[in-house]
Protein backbone atom coordinates (compact mmCIF):
# COMPACT_ATOMS: atom_id res chain seq x y z
CA UNK A 1 0.00 0.00 0.00
CA UNK A 2 2.60 2.90 0.99
CA UNK A 3 4.71 1.30 -1.59
CA UNK A 4 2.34 1.91 -4.20
CA UNK A 5 2.01 5.46 -3.07
CA UNK A 6 5.40 6.19 -2.81
CA UNK A 7 5.32 5.13 -7.09
CA UNK A 8 2.28 7.05 -7.67
CA UNK A 9 3.79 10.09 -5.81
CA UNK A 10 6.78 9.50 -7.64
CA UNK A 11 5.51 9.49 -10.92
CA UNK A 12 2.80 12.47 -10.39
CA UNK A 13 6.08 14.60 -9.54
CA UNK A 14 8.71 13.56 -11.83
CA UNK A 15 7.86 15.88 -14.53
CA UNK A 16 8.26 18.99 -12.12
CA UNK A 17 11.41 20.44 -13.52
CA UNK A 18 11.84 23.89 -11.84
CA UNK A 19 14.92 24.75 -9.92
CA UNK A 20 18.29 24.74 -9.59
CA UNK A 21 20.99 23.04 -7.62
CA UNK A 22 22.40 24.85 -5.08
CA UNK A 23 25.68 26.59 -6.67
CA UNK A 24 27.02 29.05 -4.07
CA UNK A 25 28.64 25.51 -2.95
CA UNK A 26 30.48 25.28 -6.86
CA UNK A 27 30.31 21.55 -5.64
CA UNK A 28 26.74 21.19 -5.07
CA UNK A 29 26.18 22.25 -8.73
CA UNK A 30 27.22 19.65 -9.97
CA UNK A 31 25.39 16.98 -9.15
CA UNK A 32 23.21 15.34 -11.19
CA UNK A 33 20.11 17.39 -10.83
CA UNK A 34 17.40 14.99 -11.89
CA UNK A 35 17.37 12.43 -8.91
CA UNK A 36 14.83 11.78 -6.95
CA UNK A 37 13.76 9.72 -4.14
CA UNK A 38 11.61 8.64 -1.31
CA UNK A 39 11.76 6.83 1.70
CA UNK A 40 9.52 6.57 4.59
CA UNK A 41 10.33 4.41 7.68
CA UNK A 42 8.04 3.45 10.16
CA UNK A 43 8.03 3.96 14.32
CA UNK A 44 7.80 -0.27 13.86
CA UNK A 45 10.75 -0.22 11.35
CA UNK A 46 9.38 -0.98 7.86
CA UNK A 47 11.26 0.89 5.15
CA UNK A 48 9.13 2.16 2.04
CA UNK A 49 11.08 3.08 -0.53
CA UNK A 50 11.02 4.23 -4.19
CA UNK A 51 13.74 5.63 -7.09
CA UNK A 52 17.12 6.96 -5.46
CA UNK A 53 17.02 6.16 -2.11
CA UNK A 54 20.18 4.50 -2.35
CA UNK A 55 22.12 7.52 -3.60
CA UNK A 56 24.45 9.42 -1.03
CA UNK A 57 24.21 13.07 -0.81
CA UNK A 58 25.38 16.05 1.81
CA UNK A 59 22.79 16.41 5.23
CA UNK A 60 23.44 19.67 5.26
CA UNK A 61 21.46 21.45 7.25
CA UNK A 62 19.65 18.29 7.59
CA UNK A 63 22.02 18.17 10.26
CA UNK A 64 20.85 20.62 12.59
CA UNK A 65 17.90 19.38 14.49
CA UNK A 66 20.49 16.52 14.97
CA UNK A 67 23.01 19.42 16.41
CA UNK A 68 21.08 20.77 18.34
CA UNK A 69 19.27 17.64 20.00
CA UNK A 70 23.12 16.66 21.01
CA UNK A 71 23.76 20.09 22.09
CA UNK A 72 20.39 19.99 24.55
CA UNK A 73 20.87 16.57 25.58
CA UNK A 74 24.79 17.66 26.79
CA UNK A 75 24.91 21.52 27.68
CA UNK A 76 20.60 21.52 28.63
CA UNK A 77 18.27 23.72 27.61
CA UNK A 78 18.84 25.93 29.65
CA UNK A 79 22.39 26.56 28.34
CA UNK A 80 21.31 26.19 24.45
CA UNK A 81 18.03 29.01 24.46
CA UNK A 82 20.68 31.45 26.18
CA UNK A 83 23.05 31.50 23.04
CA UNK A 84 20.30 30.87 20.44
CA UNK A 85 16.73 32.06 20.18
CA UNK A 86 13.60 30.29 19.51
CA UNK A 87 12.02 32.56 17.13
CA UNK A 88 11.44 32.37 13.19
CA UNK A 89 13.68 34.84 11.17
CA UNK A 90 11.17 35.34 8.32
CA UNK A 91 15.02 35.57 6.61
CA UNK A 92 17.38 33.77 4.26
CA UNK A 93 18.95 30.81 5.61
CA UNK A 94 22.40 32.31 5.47
CA UNK A 95 21.37 35.92 6.07
CA UNK A 96 24.13 37.56 8.24
CA UNK A 97 22.15 39.43 11.29
CA UNK A 98 21.57 38.42 14.56
CA UNK A 99 19.01 39.73 16.75
CA UNK A 100 18.98 43.00 19.18
CA UNK A 101 20.77 40.78 21.66
CA UNK A 102 23.76 39.43 19.54
CA UNK A 103 21.79 36.04 19.28
CA UNK A 104 21.20 34.12 16.03
CA UNK A 105 17.15 33.90 15.75
CA UNK A 106 16.59 29.85 15.96
CA UNK A 107 18.82 26.93 15.78
CA UNK A 108 17.70 25.65 12.36
CA UNK A 109 19.32 28.73 10.33
CA UNK A 110 22.85 29.07 9.94
CA UNK A 111 23.73 31.37 12.51
CA UNK A 112 21.78 29.32 15.07
CA UNK A 113 24.00 26.32 13.67
CA UNK A 114 27.33 27.95 13.92
CA UNK A 115 26.73 28.93 17.28
CA UNK A 116 25.12 25.14 18.16
CA UNK A 117 28.52 24.00 16.55
CA UNK A 118 30.41 26.12 18.78
CA UNK A 119 28.95 24.43 21.80
CA UNK A 120 29.78 21.25 20.07
CA UNK A 121 33.95 22.30 19.92
CA UNK A 122 33.63 23.99 23.23
CA UNK A 123 32.33 20.71 24.79
CA UNK A 124 34.73 17.96 23.01
CA UNK A 125 37.28 19.71 21.53
CA UNK A 126 38.99 18.67 18.37
CA UNK A 127 36.36 15.69 18.45
CA UNK A 128 33.31 17.36 18.11
CA UNK A 129 33.14 15.94 14.24
CA UNK A 130 33.98 12.13 15.44
CA UNK A 131 31.31 12.81 17.84
CA UNK A 132 28.56 14.21 15.98
CA UNK A 133 29.66 11.36 13.15
CA UNK A 134 28.93 8.50 16.10
CA UNK A 135 25.41 10.23 17.04
CA UNK A 136 24.27 10.44 13.28
CA UNK A 137 25.21 7.17 12.65
CA UNK A 138 23.60 5.55 15.04
CA UNK A 139 20.13 7.92 14.52
CA UNK A 140 20.38 5.75 11.17
CA UNK A 141 21.48 2.63 11.88
CA UNK A 142 24.38 2.58 9.63
CA UNK A 143 27.52 4.77 9.04
CA UNK A 144 26.85 7.84 7.52
CA UNK A 145 29.72 8.82 4.53
CA UNK A 146 31.90 12.25 4.35
CA UNK A 147 32.13 14.53 1.03
CA UNK A 148 35.56 15.93 0.86
CA UNK A 149 34.80 17.40 -2.30
CA UNK A 150 31.89 19.66 -1.12
CA UNK A 151 33.62 20.21 2.22
CA UNK A 152 36.63 21.33 0.53
CA UNK A 153 34.07 23.58 -1.72
CA UNK A 154 32.32 25.09 1.07
CA UNK A 155 35.63 26.11 2.85
CA UNK A 156 36.72 27.41 -0.10
CA UNK A 157 33.59 29.56 -0.47
CA UNK A 158 32.00 30.48 2.91
CA UNK A 159 32.49 33.56 3.39
CA UNK A 160 28.75 34.54 4.70
CA UNK A 161 29.20 31.81 7.28
CA UNK A 162 32.75 33.45 8.45
CA UNK A 163 31.16 36.89 8.60
CA UNK A 164 28.33 35.23 11.41
CA UNK A 165 30.94 33.35 13.03
CA UNK A 166 32.83 36.50 13.17
CA UNK A 167 29.70 38.40 14.99
CA UNK A 168 28.85 35.83 17.09
CA UNK A 169 32.73 35.98 18.26
CA UNK A 170 31.95 39.13 18.77
CA UNK A 171 29.16 39.48 20.92
CA UNK A 172 30.12 36.38 22.92
CA UNK A 173 28.13 33.67 21.99
CA UNK A 174 31.16 32.02 20.55
CA UNK A 175 34.16 31.59 22.49
CA UNK A 176 36.26 29.36 20.17
CA UNK A 177 37.95 31.04 17.48
CA UNK A 178 35.57 31.37 14.23
CA UNK A 179 37.42 29.46 11.73
CA UNK A 180 37.93 26.46 13.81
CA UNK A 181 33.58 26.80 14.31
CA UNK A 182 32.86 27.43 10.97
CA UNK A 183 35.21 23.90 9.62
CA UNK A 184 33.62 21.93 11.98
CA UNK A 185 30.00 23.39 11.07
CA UNK A 186 31.23 22.88 7.80
CA UNK A 187 32.32 19.22 8.48
CA UNK A 188 28.52 18.48 10.56
CA UNK A 189 27.44 19.53 6.83
CA UNK A 190 29.51 17.39 4.43
CA UNK A 191 28.52 14.27 6.03
CA UNK A 192 26.78 12.33 3.06
CA UNK A 193 23.11 10.08 3.45
CA UNK A 194 20.90 8.19 1.33
CA UNK A 195 16.98 8.91 1.95
CA UNK A 196 16.88 5.51 3.44
CA UNK A 197 18.93 6.74 6.00
CA UNK A 198 17.89 9.68 6.04
CA UNK A 199 14.36 8.69 6.51
CA UNK A 200 15.55 5.92 9.35
CA UNK A 201 16.88 9.47 11.41
CA UNK A 202 13.53 11.20 11.20
CA UNK A 203 11.86 7.87 12.26
CA UNK A 204 13.95 7.93 15.55
CA UNK A 205 12.58 11.48 15.94
CA UNK A 206 9.20 9.99 15.64
CA UNK A 207 9.74 7.04 17.72
CA UNK A 208 10.89 9.64 20.69
CA UNK A 209 14.27 9.08 20.58
CA UNK A 210 14.95 5.20 19.91
CA UNK A 211 15.70 4.13 16.77
CA UNK A 212 12.85 1.76 15.70
CA UNK A 213 14.79 -0.49 13.74
CA UNK A 214 18.05 -1.13 16.35
CA UNK A 215 16.56 -0.65 19.27
CA UNK A 216 19.22 2.35 20.25
CA UNK A 217 17.55 5.02 22.63
CA UNK A 218 19.25 7.89 21.54
CA UNK A 219 17.36 10.87 22.48
CA UNK A 220 15.68 11.79 25.40
CA UNK A 221 11.84 12.86 24.97
CA UNK A 222 12.20 16.46 26.13
CA UNK A 223 14.87 16.86 23.54
CA UNK A 224 12.86 15.35 20.90
CA UNK A 225 9.62 17.49 21.61
CA UNK A 226 12.27 20.76 21.64
CA UNK A 227 13.77 19.98 18.17
CA UNK A 228 10.80 19.12 16.76
CA UNK A 229 9.08 21.99 17.71
CA UNK A 230 11.75 24.18 16.07
CA UNK A 231 11.38 21.81 13.16
CA UNK A 232 7.75 22.99 12.83
CA UNK A 233 8.10 26.53 13.34
CA UNK A 234 11.99 27.56 11.77
CA UNK A 235 12.61 23.78 9.82
CA UNK A 236 11.80 25.45 5.90
CA UNK A 237 13.31 28.55 7.07
CA UNK A 238 11.67 31.86 5.26
CA UNK A 239 9.19 29.45 3.63
CA UNK A 240 7.90 27.78 6.95
CA UNK A 241 4.44 29.32 7.32
CA UNK A 242 3.60 28.07 3.76
CA UNK A 243 4.94 24.61 4.61
CA UNK A 244 3.23 24.56 8.34
CA UNK A 245 -0.34 25.48 6.31
CA UNK A 246 0.05 23.75 3.07
CA UNK A 247 1.79 20.46 4.65
CA UNK A 248 2.01 20.50 8.28
CA UNK A 249 4.29 18.24 9.53
CA UNK A 250 7.81 19.27 11.29
CA UNK A 251 10.26 19.16 8.54
CA UNK A 252 13.41 20.42 8.08
CA UNK A 253 15.93 21.28 4.65
CA UNK A 254 19.43 20.71 3.06
CA UNK A 255 20.66 22.64 -0.12
CA UNK A 256 21.89 19.04 -0.81
CA UNK A 257 18.22 18.54 -1.74
CA UNK A 258 17.45 16.54 0.96
CA UNK A 259 14.66 17.07 3.34
CA UNK A 260 13.28 15.31 6.16
CA UNK A 261 9.81 15.28 8.18
CA UNK A 262 8.68 14.02 11.38
CA UNK A 263 4.98 12.07 11.90
CA UNK A 264 4.95 12.02 15.38
CA UNK A 265 5.13 8.83 16.85
CA UNK A 266 4.23 7.55 13.73
CA UNK A 267 6.64 7.99 10.15
CA UNK A 268 9.92 9.09 9.34
CA UNK A 269 10.18 10.48 5.74
CA UNK A 270 12.97 11.71 3.59
CA UNK A 271 12.68 12.87 0.26
CA UNK A 272 15.96 13.80 -2.11
CA UNK A 273 15.59 15.98 -5.22
CA UNK A 274 18.48 18.50 -6.11
CA UNK A 275 16.05 21.41 -7.62
CA UNK A 276 15.69 23.92 -5.19
CA UNK A 277 13.46 27.36 -5.01
CA UNK A 278 14.34 30.43 -4.02
CA UNK A 279 14.36 29.84 -0.29
CA UNK A 280 16.72 26.80 -0.42
CA UNK A 281 14.38 23.85 0.11
CA UNK A 282 13.79 21.26 -2.95
CA UNK A 283 11.06 22.29 -5.84
CA UNK A 284 10.04 18.30 -5.78
CA UNK A 285 10.26 17.67 -2.36
CA UNK A 286 7.55 20.60 -1.73
CA UNK A 287 5.02 18.53 -4.11
CA UNK A 288 5.62 15.23 -2.96
CA UNK A 289 4.99 15.90 0.63
CA UNK A 290 2.01 18.06 -0.35
CA UNK A 291 0.90 14.78 -2.14
CA UNK A 292 1.59 12.54 0.78
CA UNK A 293 0.23 14.60 3.58
CA UNK A 294 -2.98 14.64 1.19
CA UNK A 295 -3.11 10.92 0.81
CA UNK A 296 -2.37 9.94 3.96
CA UNK A 297 -3.81 12.49 5.94
CA UNK A 298 -0.56 13.59 7.64
CA UNK A 299 -0.94 17.42 8.81
CA UNK A 300 -0.68 17.49 11.89
CA UNK A 301 -3.98 19.36 12.44
CA UNK A 302 -5.90 17.22 10.23
CA UNK A 303 -9.00 15.78 11.46
CA UNK A 304 -8.68 12.40 10.77
CA UNK A 305 -4.56 12.04 12.61
CA UNK A 306 -5.03 10.00 15.72
CA UNK A 307 -2.89 12.52 17.65
CA UNK A 308 -1.23 11.67 20.59
CA UNK A 309 -1.35 8.27 21.31
CA UNK A 310 -0.43 8.76 25.06
CA UNK A 311 -3.76 10.87 25.04
CA UNK A 312 -5.38 7.94 23.87
CA UNK A 313 -4.08 5.59 26.66
CA UNK A 314 -5.41 7.99 29.23
CA UNK A 315 -8.96 7.93 26.81
CA UNK A 316 -9.50 4.03 26.81
N1 LIG B 1 26.43 24.10 4.58
C1 LIG B 1 25.38 24.94 4.07
C2 LIG B 1 25.66 26.39 4.44
O1 LIG B 1 26.10 26.63 5.49
C3 LIG B 1 24.06 24.49 4.62
C4 LIG B 1 22.91 25.39 4.22
C5 LIG B 1 21.62 24.67 3.97
O2 LIG B 1 21.57 23.46 3.78
N2 LIG B 1 20.55 25.43 3.88
O3 LIG B 1 25.43 27.30 3.70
Amino acid sequence: MIDQILAAVHDAVLPESHGMPADYIPALAEVEPDRFGLAVVTTNGDVFTHGHTDTPFTIQSVSKPFALAMALQECGPAAVFDKVGTEPSGDLFNSVTLDANGRPPNPMVNSGAIAIAGMLVDAHGDCAHAETHDMFSRLAGSELGFNEEVYDSECATDHRNQAIAHLLYGSGVLTDEPEVVVESYTRQCSQTVTATQLATMAATLANIGTNPITNDQIIDPLTVRHTLSLMFTCGMYDGSGDWAVHIGIPAKSGVGGGVMAVVNRQLGIAVYSPRLDEHGNSVRVIKALEALTEELGLHVFEFSNAGSSLLSVYLQ
